[in-house]
């Protein structure tokens, strides 16, 4: 599996800081943006822990107005959630099994692009599928997901076209896809997908994305509860 991340809105913190200002003061976001903004506490004992300090010392700090880092936190303390939706993030997943698409398309509130397989025949020389670690038996799946490549390719070869030829195709088949969600929903995603409730594949996925996502805008996806490692 390849998590790439595709592209952003452009300073991601900001833009939902200047949101969450913009609802407590007369001055309007495009105004308000042009102010000299922060993104780290830079008070004495400043740590990346303790950088969400307590209200008393941030109000006694000069940027107290323009501190990202103060209203995305209360932004999320008073469940001020609209604040993250002028954020978006498009990021590009592949190698991963249909299973974990099929889930993942039911969050309805994200964007998807997914490679067809109407459109794209599956190389079956090629590493096209997804063996779950709790089989032990991988030889049986092995000669299993060959069978079937023989079968899709012989289809294929008779001029069956690739949309019908492929409904002999596994669940495990590989593909990729391009996912956009706003900061909340990836939040939403995140909380939901990350928990150990969750299948290992789609656990592994989110939490790949969310270590990304993580180095773009801490202040944004901090906060987020991980599940049990997979
Ligand atoms: C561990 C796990 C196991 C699952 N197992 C199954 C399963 O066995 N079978 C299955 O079918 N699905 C299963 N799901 C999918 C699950 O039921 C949801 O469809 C999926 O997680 C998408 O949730 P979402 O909150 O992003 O919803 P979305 O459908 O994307 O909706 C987004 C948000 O809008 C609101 N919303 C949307 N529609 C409504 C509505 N009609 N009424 C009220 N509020 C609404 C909710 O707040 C929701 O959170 C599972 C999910 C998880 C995480």
């Amino acid at each position: 599996m390849e998590v790439k991340v595709l592209s952003y809105t452009q300073n991601p913190e900001v833009t939902c800081a200047v949101a969450m200002r913009s609802t407590r003061t007369r001055e309007p976001a495009h105004k308000l943006i042009e102010r000299e903004w922060r993104t780290k506490c830079d008070l004495p004992n400043f740590t990346y822990e303790n950088r969400c300090r307590s209200l008393e010392t941030h109000m006694q700090c000069p940027h107290f107005s323009f501190c990202a880092v103060r209203l995305l936190k209360n932004a999320k303390k008073m469940n001020h959630w609209g604040v993250f939706e002028h954020a978006t993030f498009t990021v590009s997943v592949s190698g991963v099994s249909r299973a974990l698409t099929h889930q993942l398309v039911r969050h309805r509130l994200a964007s998807y692009s997914q490679q067809s397989q109407r459109q794209v025949k599956i190389d079956t020389n090629e590493d096209w599928y997804i063996k779950p670690p709790s089989i032990k038996d991988g030889q049986r799946f092995d000669m299993l997901m060959g069978e079937i490549a023989k079968c899709y390719q012989k289809y294929v070869d008779d001029g069956v076209p690739e949309e019908d030829a492929r409904f002999v195709l596994p669940n495990a088949c590989k593909t990729n896809i391009v996912i956009t969600a706003n900061a909340r929903e990836w939040f939403h995603m995140f909380k939901l997908r990350t928990d150990e409730q969750s299948q290992w594949e789609i656990r592994r996925m989110f939490q790949q994305i969310l270590e990304e996502l993580m180095m773009i805008s801490p202040l944004i996806f901090e906060g987020i509860i991980f599940g049990e490692k997979s």
